[in-house]
């Protein structure tokens, strides 16, 4: 294989550019020519993309979001876009993508393998929501961006005795909010895989932990199940608490990835040129178990999610 490409896609994340560096140092060094794609699909079917070098991508590994950029590209989805990316690719001589991003972008990798352009999957995104990977790139950094801002609004809750219900980022995944609940001290955590009667089941945990004395109370709701404002103004009447809500929002994206975001990013952008050099296709590169594996991505796609119900029962457990 001589040459490859990267392409970033779907929601950015922090740590997408630590794979970048590694996708093309390692292509590089293998004597590789490596281009890089602006804006995801989109930028392989306008022909929008540049060959890298090892020093393209100096002074990356430090930084949120990705030198890519990354779009949402629906031309792709359509048997023409298709086409169209794939006569960039031969134009090129593009032998193999690397494609770093969600389970739709995954979607798109396989159809462009099934078209003869070998494509490995590098998770992505900070919803931790890849079924078949235990964790994804960004993950770690955005739940500490949570915890960090959290731990700010703890300060002025507890000073006002007020309750605050916040929204956290996660798409239909509650992993953000389960975890971030728990290195916060939420009183209740609200996710879409478990809770059910949501507003029953948090007014009696406030009511509840109020018998003990408390008087100010942190409520994480998963963004799958939304309405944190109706939520707060229930509590409110309920409780009698005086209780505000907040959409933590696109802060919970960017910022400088964490030394895990970037480790993980760096292993799993060199072994995705080593599966390329291969002859792999259609591969994504995932975490199991603390090893780096790799899945079909087709398998990958179809497996079925587990929620750990033990962590989430410990949590409330231990936070009253
Ligand atoms: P993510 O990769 O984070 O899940 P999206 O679901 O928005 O984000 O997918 C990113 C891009 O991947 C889409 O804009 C589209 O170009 C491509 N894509 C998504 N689903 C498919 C599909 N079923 N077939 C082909 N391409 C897809």
């Amino acid at each position: 294989m001589n040459t490859i490409a990267v392409l970033t896609s779907g929601g950015d994340a922090p740590g997408m550019n630590a794979a970048i560096r590694a996708v093309v140092r390692a292509g590089c060094e293998s004597g590789m020519k490596v281009y890089g794609i602006n804006n995801g699909y989109q930028g392989l079917i306008d022909d929008d993309l540049r060959e890298l070098n090892i020093r393209s991508v100096s002074d990356i590994i430090h930084r949120g979001g990705t030198m890519l950029h990354t779009a949402r590209c629906l031309a792709f989805k359509k048997e023409e876009g298709m086409q169209a990316a794939i006569e960039t690719c031969k134009k090129y001589g593009i032998e193999g993508i690397v494609v770093i991003g969600g389970d739709g972008s995954f979607r798109g990798a396989r159809d462009l393998s099934l078209r003869g352009i070998p494509c490995i999957g590098i998770p992505g995104t900070i919803d931790n929501d890849i079924v078949c990977s235990d964790y994804t790139i960004g993950y770690d950094t955005c739940l500490n961006t949570i915890m960090q801002m959290v731990d700010r609004v703890r300060d002025t809750v507890e000073s006002h005795s007020r309750c605050m219900v916040i929204e956290v980022m996660g798409n239909r995944c509650g992993d953000l909010t389960l975890n971030s609940g728990i290195a916060v001290g939420a009183t209740a955590i609200v996710i879409p895989e478990i809770s059910s009667d949501v507003e029953k089941h948090v007014i009696e945990r406030i009511r509840r932990t109020m018998k003990t004395d408390k008087k100010h109370f942190l409520i994480m709701v998963a963004e799958g199940i939304g309405g944190v404002a109706e939520l707060a103004r229930k509590i409110q009447d309920e409780c009698g608490v005086e209780t505000r809500s907040l959409v933590l929002g696109h802060v919970q994206r960017g910022g400088s990835p964490s030394a895990k975001d970037r480790i993980v990013a760096s292993l799993m952008g060199y072994e995705a040129v080593q599966l390329l050099k291969k002859g792999e296709s259609n591969r994504v590169i995932v975490i199991k178990d603390d090893k780096i594996v790799n899945y079909d991505i087709y398998e990958a796609l179809n497996m079925q999610r587990v929620v750990n119900t033990e962590v989430y029962n410990i949590a409330h457990e231990i936070s009253i």
